[in-house]
């Protein structure tokens, strides 16, 4: 093991602090205690991404573009892929929307759900063109042939289907029998399951969405007891993107975090890209996925001498670029500053009009406050290329 230097106060005077030496990388503090462990359930596969059975937790989103304008289309999934989202789902409501699925599949660099309602030639239309699961109520198609046909045809391909129940929309003697309520939630999926298991198909994901998080919360902790098909999770219109943000971190991250649920949307009334850097961050906060950057940023006071809102917001900006999962602090001062660096791979702590910078919690650098972005991103290059060169 390197020796390092240990040097972690803070600066006594004005003056800028000698640079000492950076001579290796210090081992890393204890990681955060473990959740609850992941709930046991089957795996079902969708294109190459695994949902369940232990596999990582995936994030999806939804186009909301006309399907049927196909260019459009798949312009959103590659802006969907590109902002990390590893599942797409599209709507597809009729027949010039079912004509478009061989172009969609054609042009999609992600896997494909066809959200259907009601009219099973569309499920039928994206099963043709090779997509990769079915969100589909069967008990909403009504004759029981056509509900065959369409299971048939996704067994012969393989394709999973999920069972989306929602809160807002339960058969009427459901509601009449339970209300709205997560156990009327529940005994709506468990009629769906029993439709797909009477035709022998288990291939299935399950989700229970409402738009009150302790609903939804309730729904899937109940079926969590009673089924072990993988869960989509989500609160269904959640809200715009503040509101939706919170009540999504909020619901899903009480169940994540008892080990429930397996593949994550977070619905905003916002442009869906936005929702991709919400799931994960979601995922990153409880320690589920690593991707990118994990940015910790004080919120300044009256102790700040630097303009640390405006430091940590192009600390944010420049390093949007890199994969590693590097962890940055970026901190006003040298109250905090140091022992929040020491369980980051690099810290910022700020002084008068100048800031140290930090790797592994030991001091390396002491910078002009014009000079610490760059200070920072070079030091997070050599972090990548030491620590996780695979993304170097
Ligand atoms: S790190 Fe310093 S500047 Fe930031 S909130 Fe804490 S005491 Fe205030």
């Amino acid at each position: 093991m390197s020796e390092l230097r240990t040097s972690t106060g803070p600066p006594q005077t004005d003056e800028l602090p000698p640079v000492p030496e950076w001579t290796g990388v210090a081992p890393r503090n204890p990681a955060p205690p473990p959740l609850v462990p992941r709930r046991t359930t089957r795996a079902v596969q969708v294109g190459p991404v695994t949902i369940g059975g232990g596999a990582p937790v995936s994030v999806q989103s939804m186009t909301i573009t006309k399907t049927d304008d196909w260019a459009a289309t798949l312009e959103q999934i590659h802006a969907l892929a590109a902002a990390g989202c590893e599942i797409a789902r599209v709507s597809v409501p009729d027949a010039k929307a079912a004509a478009a699925c061989v172009k969609i599949k054609e042009g999609s660099p992600l896997p494909l759900v066809a959200d259907i309602h009601f009219d099973h030639r569309y499920a039928l239309a994206a099963i043709d063109a090779g997509w990769d699961k079915l969100r589909l109520n069967p008990g909403n198609i009504r004759d029981a042939a056509k509900v065959r046909e369409v299971v048939k045809a996704a067994a012969a391909r393989r394709m999973p289907i999920r069972i989306g129940v929602n809160n807002g929309s339960l058969a009427p003697d459901i509601v009449e029998r339970y209300g709205h309520t997560p156990e009327g939630m529940v005994e709506s999926g468990l009629r769906h399951l029993r439709i797909l298991e009477e035709l022998d198909f288990h291939d299935i994901v399950v989700s229970l969405k409402a738009h009150d998080v302790r609903t939804t919360v309730a729904a899937y902790r109940l079926m969590a007891t009673k089924v072990d098909y993988p869960f989509h999770l989500g609160i269904t219109e959640a809200g715009t993107l503040r509101s939706g943000t919170v009540k999504s971190s909020v619901g899903l991250g009480l169940l994540l975090a008892e080990g429930i649920g397996d593949t994550i949307r977070v619905s905003l009334t916002a442009d869906p890209v936005e929702e991709v850097p919400v799931c994960w961050d979601i995922l990153k906060s409880l320690g589920l996925r690593e991707r990118g950057v994990e940015i910790t940023s004080c919120p300044s006071c009256g102790r700040v001498q630097i303009d640390i809102v405006k430091l940590a917001e192009q600390v944010e900006r420049i390093t949007a670029e890199y994969r590693a999962p590097v962890k940055v602090a970026v901190m006003g001062c040298a109250v905090n500053g140091p022992g929040e660096a020491s369980m980051a791979d690099v810290g910022i702590a700020g002084g008068k009009g100048m800031g140290l910078i930090y790797r592994d919690g030991v001091m390396i650098r002491s910078l002009p406050e014009a000079q610490l972005l760059a200070g920072l991103r070079e030091e997070i290059e050599k972090v990548i290329k030491e620590r996780y060169p695979e993304y170097a």
